[in-house]
């Protein structure tokens, strides 16, 4: 029987925890954690993760900002703007909305966050503070995706995980992750797959869990993947479907209908990774505001 990896069970649990705990904090007199985003221009997968992440921070009682800016900011105006909020001593944590107009630099917009604030881990102190297994801001996606397989108790040591996808915001950090020495969620053999990568059906075939995020979909066919495989699905592509209300469906990037009694575990587009991604990005608010009132 294949498990499904259900990002709005696993997240539901996680959110349940946090919102007790931001009950407590206010019960006490203290002011919740605050989550401010930045959003440049209006894109509109970036409109729809926006709108999700203010959603969320409702649901578990946090406060958060959306500060709008038009695509015409210049990077030393947008500049201005993520130090502003730097001083706030009323945000906890900041992020940036990802992709930024192509005349703005998206490391040098991360790299002017705060680390104490950098909830998406973005930022080069806090990727560093990763790859040397200290105690960080993990990335939102890695971390979802590492509280997800622990939510339905699938151990990685040992076993044989194939990453494909090299991006700083999921594989690089999910290859880190793994391949660590924490007895959670750690202790695989990694294999780091991208796109000049020979033969990768080979490799996949060979994998235990494959964590696949290269943005094309259904590229992970059935005929890739062993049996009992945990497929982690972390594509989102909007495709054209005049059958859909909005005009659009979401197709992850593996093959999920044709491989789905060939896995041992695998997470459905929508309702897998993306929910766990705010998760992640909840829980690094929550450990901001620790941060500084504990
Ligand atoms: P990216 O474009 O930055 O990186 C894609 C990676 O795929 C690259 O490292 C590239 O080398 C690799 N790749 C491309 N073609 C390949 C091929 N033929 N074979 C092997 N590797 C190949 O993308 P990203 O930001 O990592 O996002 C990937 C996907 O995940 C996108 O669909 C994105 O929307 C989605 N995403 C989802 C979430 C979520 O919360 N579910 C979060 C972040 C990204």
């Amino acid at each position: 029987m294949t498990t499904i990896l259900d990002g709005k069970v696993a997240s539901a649990a996680y959110k349940q925890v946090i919102t007790e705990e931001v009950s407590q904090l206010v019960a006490k007199g203290k002011r919740p954690p605050h989550l401010a985003a930045i959003l440049v221009g209006n894109d509109g997968a970036s409109e729809t993760y926006v709108a999700s992440k203010e959603k969320n921070c409702a649901q578990v009682g946090f406060n958060s900002t959306l500060l709008r800016f038009d695509e015409s900011i210049s990077e030393t105006q947008l500049l201005e703007e993520i130090d502003k909020i730097n001083k706030n001593d009323d945000i906890d944590g900041l992020i940036v909305q990802l992709p930024l107009p192509k005349h703005i630099n998206p490391d040098k917009m991360t790299d002017a966050i705060l680390p104490s604030k950098d909830v998406d881990g973005f930022h080069t102190f806090n990727a560093g503070q990763l790859s040397k297994n200290m105690d960080t801001f993990i990335p939102a996606t890695p971390y979802g995706i590492v509280k997800l397989l622990m939510h339905y108790g699938i151990s990685t040591k040992g076993k044989h995980a194939v990453v494909v996808g090299r991006s700083m915001i999921v594989g690089r950090p999910m290859s880190i992750l793994l391949s660590s020495s924490n007895s959670d969620y750690g202790n695989a053999t990694v294999t780091l797959a991208h796109r000049y990568t020979d033969n990768l059906a080979d490799i996949t075939k060979q994998a235990d869990i494959i964590v696949v995020a290269v943005g094309i979909p259904l590229f992970l066919k059935a005929d890739m993947i062993k049996e009992g495989a945990v497929v982690i699905d972390v594509g989102i592509t909007r495709v054209p479907d005049e059958t859909k209300k909005r005009g659009f469906r979401l197709d992850g990037d593996a093959d999920y209908d044709k491989m789905f009694d060939k896995c041992e575990a695998i997470t459905p587009v929508p309702g897998g990774v993306g929910l766990m991604t705010i998760l992640g990005l909840l829980d690094n608010t929550l450990k901001a505001y620790k941060a500084k009132h504990e």
